[in-house]
């Protein structure tokens, strides 16, 4: 254990965030990181709770309470051993991990739980840093060939292992750099993308082969991806995004947040000049259609390119700050979470329905939106309009941030006549095989849209499950 009566003696403290008037003027990573005394003090507020419920509450099963103890004695090097063992990449998942763990910390109890993701993305900086993170390729392997298709956190994770486990790995990407979401999705004022490059390169001296600009199913047939490899992993993501179809959908202004926070992912990494960015907020009053956390890299990134306004509308009602009686500790709180990007400059407003879009000739102008409310019944939450509020918010550029429905069906998928499950993911068995023998699936692809840890988490699975049918055939 840490320190017995560590969390009597010290009170959470966050590494806490840039300030805003300096953070809004670049695209730089909003948090900060605490000293390493304080990093330890932090760690020695872990009780190594009998039940390790943080434990239960991380998808990778990180090994939470040993690391803190690790981190607590100032044993840096193995700490990070420790993390390593259950998560490809702890810099990732501490930097915009949603840290299901800290929901389900005892301490949370008392709404003060241990800095469990802080923790984490210290480990693995001073790691780095320390120079303990060293290229560590086979020393055997193993003659088999396996193809990753999709360079996301799941086919990455899934690379890594493989590799690791001795198999020649080819990790396919459509997109001119690997990395997925992780690159093209996420801001770097959340993610830089140097920490996504510093993880590729040490894979590819590890023996990773990175192939990008190939989309399998279009510049490669998947066909000859499976004649070529001995093993195949799909892990190309859950890339069709929902619309919003209601009258006046075809106005100019409306745009997907996919292809808005992409651009400026290129602006920033030099692939795009800002002149080019042809979806640009500035000067614009900008609504973003969806509260979650896409939606709100929407906001962070339009208040970056100086919008004039920005609103935020969800079809939901506003989460109570605290937890309602039916969402009890340990599980994840159903609470109001107000992003980095919320309290730069934005409006929000729940319970709203978009009706239409208004426009003046082919331009937005704003949606017309009306208030519902949400009744239970029969075990299920039911949407009513309330009649007499429709109303309308002016604005001249709309970002669509309502999900995402499925993987993108046409290409591979459909090249291979993969089975579907009902919601039009790829159908894996539980052993991750796709209806077809060889073809493996992972991540967002074979769940829906979901989070970078379960990605991870999911990459680990279908590594071992293709690494086990390897060895038999
Ligand atoms: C804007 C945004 C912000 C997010 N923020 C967070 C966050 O803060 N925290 C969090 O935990 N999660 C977040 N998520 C969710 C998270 O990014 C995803 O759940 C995760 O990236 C899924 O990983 P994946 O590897 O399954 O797929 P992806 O990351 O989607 O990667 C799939 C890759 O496959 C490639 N590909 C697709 N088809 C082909 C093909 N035919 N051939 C070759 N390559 C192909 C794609 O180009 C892509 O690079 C966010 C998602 C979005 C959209
Ligand atoms: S990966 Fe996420 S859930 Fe797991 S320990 Fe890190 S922050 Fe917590």
């Amino acid at each position: 254990m840490a320190d017995a009566s560590g969390f009597l003696k010290i009170k959470r403290k966050d590494a806490g965030n840039r300030l805003v008037n300096e953070r809004i003027r670049d695209h730089s990573e909003v948090e900060q990181v605490l000293n390493s005394e304080d990093r330890m003090l932090q760690a020695s507020r872990c009780m190594d709770c009998g039940i390790p419920f943080c434990h239960w509450g991380c998808p990778v099963d990180n090994l939470i309470p040993e690391w803190n103890d690790l981190l607590y004695r100032g044993e840096w090097k193995e700490a990070y051993q420790r993390l390593a063992s259950t998560n490809n990449f702890p810099e990732f998942t501490g930097r915009i991990c949603p840290a299901p763990c800290e929901h389900a910390c005892v301490l949370n109890i008392g709404l003060e739980p241990v800095t469990i993701r802080e923790n984490e993305v210290a480990i693995a900086e001073k790691a780095f840093a320390e120079g303990y993170v060293k290229p560590a390729p086979p020393t055997k392997r193993t003659g088999k060939t396996v193809a990753v298709i999709g360079s996301g956190p799941s086919g990455m994770a899934a690379a890594d292992l493989l590799n690791k486990s001795g198999h020649s790995v080819t990790l396919f990407e459509k997109d001119d750099k690997a990395g997925g979401l992780l690159r093209y999705g996420i801001p770097d004022f959340k993610l830089s993308k140097s920490v996504i490059d510093r993880r590729l390169d040490l894979m590819v001296a590890e023996g990773v082969i990175i192939k990008t600009g190939v989309g399998i199913g279009k510049e490669v047939s998947g066909k000859e991806i499976m004649e070529s490899f001995d093993a195949v992993c799909i892990a190309i993501g859950a890339g069709k995004p929902r619309p919003l179809k209601v009258e006046g959908s075809e106005f100019n202004g409306i745009h997907f947040a996919m292809d808005f926070l992409k651009a400026q992912n290129k602006v920033n990494s030099g692939l795009l000049s800002a002149n080019e960015n042809l979806i640009s907020a500035e000067g614009k009053k900008v609504l973003v259609i969806g509260g979650g956390d896409t939606g709100s890299d929407c906001v962070g990134t339009s208040i970056r390119q100086r919008a004039l306004s920005v609103t935020q509308i969800e079809i939901l009602p506003k989460p109570p700050v605290l937890r309602k009686e039916d969402n009890p500790w340990p599980y994840w709180g159903k609470i109001l979470k107000t992003s980095t990007s919320h309290e730069e400059g934005c409006e929000r407003q729940w319970s709203l329905s978009t009706r239409r879009y208004i426009g003046d000739g082919n331009i937005t102008k704003g949606v017309e939106v009306e208030e519902v409310s949400w009744e239970l019944s029969g075990g299920k939450y039911i949407m009513k309009p309330v009649p007499g509020t429709s109303r309308i918010i002016e604005a001249d550029l709309v970002l669509l941030a309502l999900g995402f429905e499925h993987p993108v069906l046409e290409g591979l998928i459909t090249e291979l006549g993969l089975e579907l499950d009902n919601r039009n993911n790829i159908k894996v068995s539980r052993g991750m095989e796709t209806s077809l023998q060889k073809v493996f699936a992972t991540g967002d692809s074979v769940s829906g849209a979901t989070l970078v840890v379960n990605a991870i988490a999911s990459g680990r699975k279908v590594a071992k499950e293709i690494d086990r049918f390897l060895k038999i055939s």
